[in-house]
């Protein structure tokens, strides 16, 4: 049986913002998560460091706390957050009073803006519709969630703290009425560990209401799922926002060789509804085109959703709702940690680990935001050309990742799967979406010692059901197109669909 101070449910940025939080501050800790890090909304998200634009003009609490939030994140992650800048863009017909009122409260919040002439936008995002009225400059940032995420646990690992991904809480032990530990499981062998603490911490996003139902209690929120979809280039270098109330298919952003385009956001039950509808893609694609009319002539590649935990509500609406967070004490030895944003998560780790500081008497104080990210040093950073210099033994042409980055993870201690490669490298994150290097990938697990050859193959079929799953929704022109030439490989030259 494992004991520690503390113990974090969730590998998402919340979870993963305490962990190293709570190490920086010398309590010891254990993390545990069901999947691999960034499994929920985290990395589901589009990615974006928000200025605070977006919500500026209905929840300036909120805006207030991306700003100050995205000023730290830029000097502590230079390696994880590529400082695009962002444009909120009106197209006619876009209310000019929503316009004015955006501006004043920009600049009662300390959001920097630029008001720019069609030519001038032009000039900055050249395939922007060119019947634009006018855009705004706001300090928008494009961020890696996975990147982040792992950052942060990298300071929790190098102080000792507990990593346990892979491993589902079953279940909370309660003696005399306290929450004293966990019961989880480890998914690749079904085993079944205990875990002692002082604290449990309740970071299970949009699952947090299971979790704390484990103990028997409650946590109230309101699931909106939001839905995205990628398209095969860079239409531009530049976060473009639309300069209107916030609404479906708002948001363009860049991530290194793609572009992400959302969001839908529809009221769920159930934080496993991540189905991506038929209309959401058309929605999408119609909006992103109203912006970037390259879009819609652009190869979609892949459809993924996320839900947002967001603060209970009464109302249907999800983008009506605060994002900001709330810390709930259930008074037996659990917090839950709720809200919030990627952008704020560690605003909210400081505000969760001041909470256990108090419960334990102690004094240390927060240095998440003066401290870099550690682990920066083995990432190459923005631009991705960057990385051409590891041009050699290339292994995802799209991402350019290199054996040695696929074998450095491989043979690190928790890597299991081929996710856990995925997120680390990014591999199989560009316009193949991993039809090109998923079989070496795994190759390359196998030659490692990390996994027998049935096994990786269990793992390749599995992975290509999942990416089907989201190629799905956007399957026409070029895209089915390439998704036959996928097909021929898997199942004509591979042949994956016999008996290994
Ligand atoms: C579509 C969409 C787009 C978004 N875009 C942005 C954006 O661009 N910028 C931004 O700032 N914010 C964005 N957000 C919001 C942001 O993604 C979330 O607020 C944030 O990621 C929540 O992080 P979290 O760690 O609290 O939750 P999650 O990331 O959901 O993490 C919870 C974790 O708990 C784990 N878990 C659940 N049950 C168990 C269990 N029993 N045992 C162990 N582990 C368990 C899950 O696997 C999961 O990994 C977006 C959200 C969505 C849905």
């Amino acid at each position: 049986m494992l004991k520690t101070d503390v113990i974090i449910i969730g590998g998402g940025s919340t979870g993963c913002g305490i962990a190293r939080d709570l190490a920086l501050r010398g309590i010891p800790h254990c993390l545990i998560e069901r999947y691999d890090f960034a499994s929920g909304a985290t990395g589901a998200c589009h990615g974006l460091l928000h200025s605070g634009g977006r919500y500026v003009v209905n929840d300036p609490e909120t805006a207030a706390e991306c700003i100050a939030e995205n000023m730290i994140l830029r000097k502590i992650g230079e390696k994880c957050v590529e400082p695009t800048g962002g444009l909120f863009v009106r197209l006619p017909g876009d209310s000019k009073r929503y316009r004015d009122d955006f501006l004043k409260r920009c600049a009662a919040t300390g959001i920097a803006t630029e008001v720019l002439s069609p030519s001038r936008a032009l000039d900055l995002v050249p395939n922007l519709n060119p019947s634009l009225e006018e855009a705004i400059t706001v300090p928008d940032c494009s961020i890696d969630p996975f990147r982040l995420c792992m950052l942060n646990v990298t300071s929790s690992e190098k102080r000792g703290g507990v990593i346990l991904t892979h491993h589902q809480v079953l279940d909370i032990i309660k003696k005399k009425g306290k929450c004293v530990g966990v019961k989880a499981r480890e998914q690749t062998n079904g085993e079944i560990k205990e875990i002692r603490a002082k604290v449990i911490i309740n970071a299970g996003g949009a699952w947090c209401d299971r979790i704390a139902s484990l103990a028997g209690s409650r946590v109230r929120l309101s699931l909106s799922k939001g839905s995205l979809i990628i398209a095969n280039h860079r239409l531009t270098n530049m976060v473009l926002n639309r300069l209107r109330p916030a609404s479906d298919g708002d948001l363009l952003v860049p991530n290194e060789a793609v572009c992400l385009a959302g969001t839908t956001s529809l009221t769920v039950e159930n934080p496993d509804d991540l189905e991506v509808h038929p209309f959401e893609v058309d929605t999408l694609t119609r909006e992103a085109t109203a912006m970037v009319p390259e879009f819609g002539a652009t190869r979609l590649i892949r459809t993924y959703a996320g839900v947002r935990p967001l603060l209970s509500a009464n109302t249907d609406d999800g983008r009506e709702i605060s994002r900001g967070f709330r810390i709930i004490d259930h008074k037996d030895g659990m917090l839950s940690i709720v809200g919030g944003k990627l952008t704020t998560y560690r605003l909210m780790a400081e505000k969760m680990t001041d909470t256990v500081m108090d419960i334990f008497g102690l004094k240390t104080r927060c240095k998440t935001a003066e401290v870099p990210l550690e682990g920066q040093e083995e990432l190459s950073g923005y631009p991705l050309s960057k990385r051409l210099k590891d041009i050699s033994d290339i292994i995802c042409e799209c991402e350019l990742v290199s054996r040695h980055d696929v074998e450095r993870v491989a043979q690190k201690v928790g890597t299991r799967h081929i996710g856990d490669i995925q997120h680390r490298t990014r591999l199989g994150m560009g316009p193949c979406q991993g039809g090109f290097c998923t079989y070496r990938a795994l190759g390359i697990m196998q030659e490692t010692g990390k996994m027998t050859p049935q096994e990786s193959t269990r793992i390749l079929k599995e992975f290509l059901q999942r990416r089907f799953k989201g190629i799905k929704p956007a399957l026409w022109g070029d895209q089915l197109r390439e998704e036959q030439l996928v097909e021929s490989i898997y199942l004509g030259i591979l042949a994956m669909e016999q008996e290994q």
